[in-house]
């Protein structure tokens, strides 16, 4: 596991010398982070990283998980779905068993921190238990449009909270309470990130019988319908007719995404008469996302409504361009022309990725660009530092503190 000064060479000694500094004024407090599955996805991700580092600073990190079955899941992904604008019908039975296994949840965690870290619609509910430690909403969604319904049934505990947090300024809400903007990161030290030698990147190819004769273009994500696979596939049919290459889509599920199994047989259907199309559905498996990320010409991530997206940033660091929906968080990643192409259509995909793969060099001024937009913006130090200021403010009142 990394150290925090494993960082000073990639982010320089102040950044390091600065979190310590910070972190020391936390000294005696825990913070409680509870989310809904600790691997898969997004939040696992960040976490998995980040709770070793704030320890060592010395700040006491836990992490625990809400319970819920099949039927809870199945309504939370509804409710992430139609939050980020997906037609989904909602009944109030939804509604009751989201209640039922909240109460269940209620009783059964243990809401011991002196701050409460609460990510996301599946575990709102807990701030019922509230007492008198400070408790905190992480909102990773896109909410800029949100399902109105949905939004007033979370409101009602939002409210709640000493404070929200959103990933990018297009997501913020009217809220009573205060709200913070942070943007998620990425580890460039975890083993989906670090630098790995060839003969490993070659291997994880041979692996999955992918030869290395043409270009490669791959997504890796979540099979799931707001990350358009379907449409992946499109845009790679447009593109093949005129550049010959290969498509890589890579994913495996999140143990709260319950429909992500029919989306997957969708997608064999979409690529089976097509050689050149390699679906391979990973276990959690970061040094193989890393050598498929890698070993790629062109990532591309079309998603439909997106959160942050993290494949972006982890494509970015490894100097890769990218090809992603002008959506969610992004454009935080992406100036488009600068550090990666912006699309809205599989029409405009297409043209990027043949634009690419036709300039060479110019693909590769975006990718260079694109690494160091995510060194200075959304590696793991720049989040810590954010949480480390964002849990100090909480013993502080509003008009005192500016972040
Ligand atoms: N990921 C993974 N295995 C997979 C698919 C994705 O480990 O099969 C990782 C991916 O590399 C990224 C995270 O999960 O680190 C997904 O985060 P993102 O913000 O892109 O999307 P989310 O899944 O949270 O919507």
């Amino acid at each position: 596991m990394a150290k925090i000064e494993d960082y000073a060479p990639i982010v320089g000694q102040s950044v390091i010398d600065d979190l310590k500094l910070i972190a020391e004024r936390l000294k005696g407090k825990v913070v409680q982070h509870i989310n809904s599955t600790s691997v898969g996805g997004g939040v696992a991700e960040i976490l998995n990283r980040m709770l070793p580092l704030l320890r060592e600073l010395g700040v006491d990190a836990r992490w625990d998980l809400i319970k819920g079955g099949v039927d809870f899941f199945e309504v939370t992904k509804k409710f992430h779905n139609v939050l980020h604008g997906r037609l989904d019908e909602l009944t109030d039975k939804d509604f009751d068993i989201f209640l039922e296994t909240s109460s269940r949840n209620i009783e059964e965690v243990n809401t011991y921190g002196d701050i409460v870290f609460i990510h996301d619609p599946q575990p709102i509910a807990l701030v019922n238990k509230k007492a008198e430690n400070k408790w905190i909403w992480r909102c990773h969604i896109d909410v800029s449009d949100p399902h109105q319904r949905v939004w007033d049934f979370l409101m009602d505990f939002i409210v709640k909270y000493d404070s929200a947090v959103f990933s990018a300024p297009s997501f913020s809400q009217q809220l009573p309470i205060r709200q913070f903007l942070i943007a998620p990161s990425i580890d460039p030290l975890s083993d989906k990130n670090k630098e790995l030698p060839q003969e490993i990147i070659d291997g994880v190819l041979i692996k999955y019988n992918i030869p290395q004769d043409k270009p490669i273009i791959t997504q890796i994500s979540r099979f799931d319908r707001l990350k358009d696979p379907l449409g992946v596939i499109e845009v790679y049919k447009k593109v093949k007719k005129y550049n010959d290459c290969r498509l890589i889509l890579a994913g495996g599920g999140a143990s709260d995404d319950p429909e992500g199994v029919q989306v997957l047989q969708e997608v064999q259907e979409m690529a089976k008469d097509d050689p050149d199309i390699h679906i391979l559905l990973l276990s959690q498996n970061d040094i193989e996302i890393n050598a498929l990320q890698a070993a790629s010409t062109i990532i591309l991530q079309k998603s439909i409504r997106e959160g942050f997206g993290l494949t972006v940033a982890e494509a970015l660091w490894k100097a890769k361009p990218v090809v992603a929906s002008r959506v969610g968080g992004i454009p935080l990643q992406i100036a488009h022309k600068y550090s990666g192409l912006l699309c809205q259509s599989i029409d405009g995909a297409a043209f990027a990725v043949k634009q690419l793969l036709n300039s060479p060099a110019y693909a590769k001024k975006l990718g260079e660009n694109g690494r160091e937009h995510i060194r200075n913006n959304f590696l793991l130090t720049r989040h810590l530092r954010d949480y480390i200021l964002l849990f100090l403010s909480l013993y502080y009142k509003e008009d005192v503190v500016r972040l």
